[in-house]
């Protein structure tokens, strides 16, 4: 049978429990709509076109002798930030151009055990700094919606390739919004996990008190399959929280009547689009109609000075995790050079390109003797407040909701030489990495065919009440269900 383009997990789950389809077939379709449309979309950095097959074969004599999960044998891709053993992991970045690890991230590894079919690596901003994937060292994503426009990132290629069914899930990174905003921009559903959550082992490090992996899926019900899989304790990250895994699937019941869900007025921001505001005050409408209590009153002052705090430290942290990238470890390493500073300034001269460059300036300004007090400590001051606003909230709100990005996809290179306007593109989603806490951004509505997410935020380890809310929104107005125009021929 051919398998249907846009299946989700549990759909083609349960075929496969069936005997209706198989992995393999599941698989060629997939890599035979990466055929079709990646020369267009660019949503891959490495097909792994031989291993995503042989696991297929390997997922279907799994299902015949009956011992499978619902990922097994499903398609998937992995932002290219993730180790994965034998095949390359490169950070769409020269640097690591040909890095091929010889281990799997912790979350691949879970992935595996459940029967993964990887079909590949996915394209994003240079070591997942930026907000549109044109960053890429390689070449830039482009949004299904709309080829001249980006697809948001870091996690670009993760959501494209969700969103025109070039595999059926995928994995991305959230170090300050890489996760939600693609997906807002690419309607599809975007969970950043509590940090601490899923663990971070195998994950190149950005930010590393930011950064969080997370599930990027066609619906809400994937999105609480997939954590299912990749939350919980692991001994080999430090940061990972012990705390038992609950069954998310459990949190997906379309009730929210009584649900306190507040609104912060400052997310509504200066240079918001009118139709974007639009969109997600008509989302908040929908709640309130499926019995939720709307709080307009709540307010988290400190949140403008959200972003400056976030590019202190982000690219304090980045400095410090770039500093291994030397031409001796690992990567690229300079040709012909002098001597081992010489060695050293030209692998770095050209393995990073222009924003990896302009964050190590940064973060070691922020760092400098000089300058530590002024701008690292009171990063890490205002962090702190902004962490307590949040928390004062949910004593008030059993969730908050918010627009995902105040603008819809913007044009391939429109903010590419500003980068503040680049920046601002993050305003509504980093904050929340500030704050440790999760977030998922759904499918909300469109403004001229280009896609609008809302995000819903909670506190530490409410992932369960952010599925609930995600799912009743879902289920009542489908807005998930809508496909992209791309097709494989013309426009
Ligand atoms: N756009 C933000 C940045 O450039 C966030 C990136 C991310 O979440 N990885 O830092």
């Amino acid at each position: 049978m051919m398998a249907k383009r846009y299946l989700s997990i549990h759909e083609a789950h349960e075929l496969l429990a069936k005997g209706e389809v198989s992995s393999v077939e599941l698989t060629e379709a997939a890599l035979q709509r990466i055929d079709e449309v990646e020369e267009k979309l660019r949503a891959f950095v490495t097909v792994t076109r031989e291993l995503a097959l042989e696991q297929a074969r390997h997922a279907d004599e799994r299902i015949k002798s009956g011992e499978f999960s619902v990922l097994t044998g499903i398609p998937a891709m992995i932002k290219d930030n993730m180790c994965t053993r034998g095949t390359r992991t490169t950070c769409a970045s020269r640097m690591l151009e040909s890095f091929v690890p010889p281990y799997d991230a912790a979350v691949v590894e879970k992935l595996n055990a459940q029967g993964m079919v990887m079909v590949g690596k996915g394209n994003m901003d240079e070591f997942a700094m930026g907000s549109s994937n044109e960053h890429s060292a390689f070449f830039p994503a482009h949004n299904p919606w709309d080829l001249e426009r980006v697809p948001g990132g870091s996690s670009g290629g993760a959501a494209v390739s969700v969103a025109a069914g070039e595999c059926i899930y995928a994995l991305g990174s959230d170090t300050g919004g890489s996760i939600r905003q693609p997906a807002g921009f690419c309607s599809v559903v975007g969970l950043k996990p509590t940090y601490g959550r899923v663990s971070r082992y195998g994950l190149v490090a950005f930010a590393s008190s930011l950064d969080q992996i997370g599930p990027v899926t066609r619906d809400v019900t994937d999105c609480a399959i997939v954590l299912n899989a990749i939350a919980g304790y692991d001994r080999q990250d430090s940061t990972s929280v012990d705390r038992p895994v609950p069954d998310y699937t459990k949190s997906l019941v379309p009730d929210i009547s009584g649900l306190r869900i507040g609104v912060p007025r400052e997310y509504f921001v200066e240079g918001m689009e009118s139709g974007v505001e639009q969109v997600i005050r008509q989302a908040i409408g929908k709640l309130e109609e499926l019995g939720a209590e709307i709080d307009w009153d709540v307010s988290l002052p400190d949140t403008p000075a959200a972003l400056a705090c976030y590019y202190i430290i982000a690219p304090s942290e980045a400095m410090a995790n770039l500093a291994r990238y030397d031409g001796v470890k690992y990567g690229y390493s300079a040709p012909e050079a002098k001597s081992m500073w010489d060695a050293m300034e030209k692998t770095r001269q050209y393995g990073f390109g222009p924003e990896v460059k302009r964050r190590i300036m940064l973060g070691t300004y922020a760092l400098s003797a000089g300058y530590y007090e002024a701008y690292y400590l009171k990063a890490q001051k205002v962090r702190t407040l902004i962490a307590r606003e949040f928390s004062e909230a949910f004593a008030q709100c059993d969730v908050l909701v918010t627009p995902t990005s105040p603008t819809v996809p913007f044009r391939i290179g429109e903010k590419m030489d500003d980068p503040l306007q680049m920046y601002l593109s993050d305003v509504c989603t980093l904050p929340i990495n500030i704050a440790g806490i999760p977030g998922i951004s759904v499918p909300a509505g469109f403004v001229d065919d280009l896609p609008v997410g809302m995000q819903i935020l909670g506190e530490p380890f409410s992932e369960e009440m952010l599925l609930r809310v995600a799912f009743a929104y879902e289920q009542a107005t489908g807005w998930g269900e809508r496909k992209p125009p791309v097709q494989g021929k013309g426009r």
